[in-house]
């Protein structure tokens, strides 16, 4: 008799929600507040996990040996990363920190009233009924009818796209099928490829690009509080103990990046000149901080193999 193999360790983690999720009103974007800051922080993002998986959307072929692969995002025929994944992925770990809301929520599952979407509310067609008051992150990053005040520029790649590009066999990715009513994040584990290189079922390749590639984004934001910048600085992982994750495959431990600053420029009160901003100083303000030790273990590099098989 066969005996199954025990089930590989999954490489996902989850973070619980807090009870004090603190909704405020929403900055008009007409009102410029004196003391609020606006400027921009260039960055250089560099692939620290084995591979970067960022999907197009579609496929292409080779001939030999002859197989369908999923191809990389582009734009005018160059290999970037959209900004819109950058801030999603930099959201997304911002609201664990803020404890704010979900803001994406798949059907069936179910979260505490508390912590719904901000857009739930804000669908009302009653204007006067309108709830006007957003939690952090939806009034930083935005959600419907509210647009927000960060944005992230497409990353260029800095390399020679040739040398930083392999055709990567893996196994086929779903989601798993668990609610816990906490927030959800992938490990850092180490990615071993495959023995078998050859198409088979549940198997897919994806065109993704190397560990130690860099890439350039710019950060923007227009008239946020010292208190959000300092979110948005943390939820990015720079000056802290943990790295986030970006794009696709992160069931199979793709995509972790480390981003590092290089200008940092904050617009002066003559709304003409700008002066360099200080991280440091930036990110000593914890006002919307609720929580970080959970992500820091959470995304810390870990030893163990990524599964390689369905689960
Ligand atoms: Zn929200």
């Amino acid at each position: 008799m066969s005996r199954r193999s025990p089930p590989e360790p999954k490489p996902f983690f989850f973070i619980g929600l807090k009870e004090s999720l603190i909704k405020d009103e929403f900055i008009q974007h007409d009102k410029f507040i004196k003391e609020n800051l606006t400027g921009q922080l260039k960055l250089q993002l560099e692939v620290i996990s084995e591979y970067l998986f960022i999907g197009s959307g579609n496929y292409n072929f080779i001939q030999n040996p002859q197989l369908v692969y999923y191809s990389f995002f582009r734009s005018n025929d160059k290999i970037v990363i959209p900004g819109s994944s950058i801030k999603g992925a930099v959201r997304s770990v911002a609201e664990a920190i803020s404890n704010s809301c979900l803001s994406i929520i798949k059907k069936k599952e179910r979260y505490p009233p508390t912590h719904q979407s901000c857009k739930f509310n804000l669908k009302t067609k009653d204007k006067n009924k309108r709830i006007t008051k957003l939690c952090p992150v939806c009034r930083l990053f935005g959600t419907t009818d509210y647009g927000g005040r960060v944005n992230f520029s497409d990353a260029k790649i800095l390399e020679t796209e040739k040398k930083m590009i392999e055709i990567v066999k893996i196994g086929n990715l779903f989601r798993p099928r668990i609610n816990k009513q906490m927030r959800k994040f992938y490990e850092n584990k180490k990615f071993y490829p495959l023995k078998n290189q050859m198409p088979e079922k549940n198997y897919r390749f994806v065109e993704a690009v190397k560990k130690g590639a860099k890439f350039e984004t710019i950060l923007t934001f227009q008239n946020i509080t010292e208190s959000e910048l300092s979110l948005l600085l943390h939820a990015t992982g720079i000056k802290q103990n943990f790295k986030i994750k970006i794009g696709g495959a992160k069931p199979r431990c793709f995509g972790m990046v480390e981003f590092i600053p290089f200008e940092f420029k904050i617009l002066n009160d003559d709304l003409i000149s700008f002066r360099d901003g200080s991280i440091e100083d930036i990110i000593k303000n914890k006002d919307l901080i609720i929580e970080i030790k959970e992500l820091e273990i959470g995304f810390s590099e870990k030893e163990e193999k990524c599964p390689k098989g369905n689960y």
